[in-house]
């Protein structure tokens, strides 16, 4: 017998080309588009207007799969983590960080990653391999069933709002992948989720910054970290490859080609490395320098264990805050969740690999 696909790892247009290869209409498609992407079904039965025979052809072809959750965690200010496990008993971790009436759901590229930021969690696990297309999405679906959230709200009610791009792994070097997932999530008859509504973020493959930005048409989030090479490159090696410079001249190359857009810098608050008053005005002369438009995320570090920073003093990243502020670039402080599960900003790591 042959191994079933995974139908969620195909985009429209291709699954398309699946159901023709059935001897199907193409506009079956949009009928099963809608039951797995808009109402969250995994089993081909339940799809009640198609046909028995399509439901059991699709059946014997195709297969509908979640990450499996192996352990959920819930934070004290509700912030929640699920370690998901895929097939091949990889292993990475999702977090959903509830607001009022909102809330982000934090989806991961790879298992491990390649960058190698010093003061990442996450990042000290090595790179084994990037997600499909499937296990993309298939984050953000486990995140709905757990919340119910099927079918897809059609008001702007919804507690899963938002989505960042922001867990394990470089998205941009796992971007085919990446496109196809965010295009489906996106996709105005199943998920829905706004473009606007998802932000991803890089931590600085600057000759792909562009064209991923135009592939996806989300949010850019640049992890900047440093107001000079010197320091960047102390703690993110990407920057021995892509200097500060070249970040700078991709993003102002996407605004140009979408004035509309901000970019937000992530910014990691580190005591005594990058947190002075001579390193906020010299973020301020590099952004006027090449002209463009951003907010700041001020991230007060969160230390884990065996890491070699510490978290800058309130006082420290207030005025770097306002000085940022007073500059005309808004400079919020991110408010640390989920500390006591290791949920916050880079602390994510899928530690508990599946024993062999
Ligand atoms: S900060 Fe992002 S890019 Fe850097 S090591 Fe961590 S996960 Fe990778």
């Amino acid at each position: 017998m042959t191994e079933k696909k995974e139908l969620t790892n195909f985009s429209k247009e291709e699954l398309e080309k699946e159901i023709e290869s059935l001897g199907e209409k193409a506009f079956r498609v949009k009928q099963i588009w809608q039951w797995v992407y808009f109402r969250g079904v995994t089993d081909f039965m339940q799809m009640s207007n198609i046909s028995l025979s399509l439901r059991q052809k699709l059946s014997e072809k195709y297969t509908i799969t979640r990450p499996k959750v192996i352990t959920e965690q819930v934070s004290i200010d509700k912030t929640h983590k699920w370690l998901l496990e895929f097939q091949d008993g990889e292993r990475v971790e999702m977090v959903y960080i509830p607001e009022k009436d909102r809330g982000a759901v934090c989806i991961s590229t790879q298992v491990g990653c390649a960058m190698g930021c010093k003061f990442c969690h996450t990042g000290s696990q090595k790179f084994t391999r990037n997600l499909t297309v499937s296990e993309i999405v298939g984050q953000f679906m486990v995140a709905r069933d757990a919340y119910n959230e099927w079918p897809s709200p059609t008001n702007e009610i919804r507690y899963l709002s938002n989505i960042v791009v922001m867990g394990m792994g470089e998205p941009l070097n796992n971007l085919d992948n990446v496109v196809k997932a965010l295009n489906i999530i996106t996709d105005g008859d199943g998920i829905a989720i706004s473009r606007r509504r998802v932000t991803m973020s890089t931590s600085g493959i600057a000759p792909r910054i562009v064209d991923a930005m135009e592939k996806t048409g989300v949010r850019l989030a640049v992890s900047l970290h440093a107001p000079n090479n010197s320091i960047r490159s102390q703690i993110m090696p990407i920057n021995d490859k892509f200097k500060i410079e070249e970040v700078m001249k991709a993003c102002s190359e996407y605004q140009r080609k979408d004035h509309s857009r901000y970019i937000t810098f992530e910014y990691l608050m580190l005591k005594g490395l990058n947190d002075t008053e001579q390193h906020a005005k010299e973020l301020i002369s590099l952004l006027k320098s090449y002209k463009i438009r951003a907010t700041f995320n001020l991230i007060p570090f969160n230390p884990w264990p065996g890491c070699n920073f510490e978290p800058s003093d309130k006082k420290t990243v207030e005025a770097f805050s306002k000085i940022l502020d007073n500059a005309g670039f808004a400079a919020p402080i991110r408010v640390a969740r989920g500390q006591d599960i290791l949920a916050a900003c880079g602390q994510l790591k899928s530690k508990h690999k599946k024993p062999n």
